[in-house]
């Protein structure tokens, strides 16, 4: 339901902003991927002088090569700029470019593009990347849908002046950390084949950052006088780059593309990894149970093989081995969210004594990190469901909803449980609060009843009927 509306937003934010692919986008949720980049950014916000927690990093799932920041302190990496970049140093000299944009007092030509129906920040489409295709049927239809809410966002334009400030500031970031600059240089010069294309031809990236050859020649100059330009990346960092690679391609690629990159003669760790993974999308689940398996004969200790291990056995049906795959990820790396909310989901599928305690304490821990993770709130409620404490769940079930935007159904939920729960506690007063930002009368929410009243007004199986659905204008604001 919130697609068609969202298809409406994105069409006008389309015309409105030439610059940018406003298409119909999700993000990825990885926890390899989001820690490497979170490495790699973090001591670049330091520099410029950002509070790395305060800076969000999206990854969207398109195949077009950009990177902008957006909706505030949000830098947004295309899938198509990771796998296209040929080094780590690339990848970070684009953070850099965009960190100055964030950092360097840049005066925003704010493009609006839409002020409603933007409320979730981030929505979790998949453990491991869209994983949730194969999973929960029900939530992550929902999920997938409303994540097409990237598509309608505050861009920024930038002007000549400010490009070549963030080129600048990029180059001075990274000789600051000691690393080389020369990854900004080389993408750009890679691209350079770029400016022939005609506007519609070339990658969004390009289109909003044309290159010059004047400005390459300015940051080449610019990353020559640090002196760093030969420093290599270190090993580590190396490998991360090349492992999120492989990751991304196996996930995102077709088998076809994902043999012609990795070759079976090619033995690496990389390329075993993109097999595992595209046999594991292509449904061959010994094929990518041996390959996993191999992979950990050489790196037991590796959270990510664990953790593919553990989301292969639990979305080919056997829930109950993937517990503990899950759990070993999580011991070596003790509270990132997304494996607790792996671990959660198997224990829940399991259901053996003691499994739903154990969910409930790992999916609380994790929506201490991310109060707005929508598919934590629903595993939650099942964990509640599942020891009968109905009144809660349908909290969690109406937190849920709220976080993907899905408005009608959270007020529904949350309905439901402030009639249950006990007035005065913490859980009533959440309920409550739900209940009144997501009240049919207040103006912001008219759209999503509308709709709702429109489409699927009996789909909904209860808290409908009373709904005030139809005229809202004579209804003043809170
Ligand atoms: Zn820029």
């Amino acid at each position: 339901m919130a697609s068609k509306l969202l298809r409406a937003v994105a069409a006008v934010a389309a015309t409105a902003m030439l610059a940018f692919s406003a298409s119909a986008q999700s993000a990825i949720r990885d926890a390899e991927i989001e820690d490497t980049l979170r490495e790699w950014t973090d001591p670049i916000l330091d520099v410029a002088g950002l509070v790395p927690k305060d800076v969000q990093i999206i990854v969207l799932n398109d195949p077009t090569l950009n990177a902008y920041v957006a909706n505030g302190q949000r830098i947004h990496l295309h899938t198509g700029l990771l796998i296209a970049a040929e080094s780590p140093g690339q990848i970070k000299g684009v953070i850099g470019h965009e960190i100055c944009h964030i950092a360097c007092g840049h005066t925003v030509a704010r493009l609006h593009a839409a002020s409603v129906a933007m409320r979730p920040a981030l929505v979790s489409i998949g453990l491991g990347i869209l994983a949730i295709a194969a999973g929960e049927p029900g939530a992550g239809a929902a999920l997938i849908s409303s994540s097409s809410q990237f598509a309608a966002l505050n861009f920024y334009v930038h002007t000549r002046a400010e490009e070549s400030s963030a080129d600048a500031a990029a180059v001075k970031y990274l000789s600051a950390l000691g690393e080389s600059p020369a990854g900004l240089v080389e993408f750009f010069e890679n691209f350079r084949y770029q400016e022939v294309l005609s506007d519609a031809r070339r990658y969004p990236y390009f289109r909003s950052h044309p290159l010059a050859s004047d400005r390459i020649r300015t940051v080449r100059g610019l990353a020559e006088a640090t002196g760093l330009m030969e420093t290599p990346a270190s090993p580590h960092v190396q490998k991360q780059y090349e492992m999120m690679r492989a990751k991304l391609i196996g996930f995102l690629d077709s088998p076809l593309k994902v043999r012609r990159e990795y070759p079976p003669t090619d033995k690496s760790e990389p390329a075993r990894y993109a097999r595992a993974i595209s046999a594991f999308q292509a449904s061959d689940i010994q094929t990518a149970l041996d390959a996993t398996d191999t992979l950990l004969a050489d790196e037991p200790d590796n959270p990510y093989f664990n953790e593919l291990k553990g989301q292969i056995l639990f979305e080919s049906g056997r829930a109950a081995e993937s517990v503990e795959p899950h759990k070993r990820s999580l011991e070596l790396i003790p509270g990132q969210p997304l494996f607790l909310i792996n671990y959660a989901r198997s224990l829940n599928a399991r259901g053996e004594e003691g499994d739903y305690q154990l969910a409930e304490t790992a999916l609380r821990d994790a929506l201490v990190a991310e109060p707005d993770n929508a598919f934590a709130w629903a595993q939650l409620a099942i964990t509640l469901e599942n020891q009968d404490r109905r009144a809660e769940a349908q909290l969690a079930t109406a937190e849920s909803a709220y976080w993907v935007g899905d408005i009608v159904r959270a007020n529904a939920f949350a309905r439901r449980a402030v009639a249950a729960l006990e007035k005065g506690t913490t859980t009533y007063r959440r309920a409550d609060d739900i209940l009144l930002i997501t009240d049919a009368n207040n103006p912001d929410n008219r759209q999503f009843y509308e709709r709702y009243g429109r489409s699927s007004r009996l789909s909904l199986e209860t808290g409908g009927r009373d709904m005030p659905f139809g005229d809202f204008s004579a209804t003043a604001r809170r």
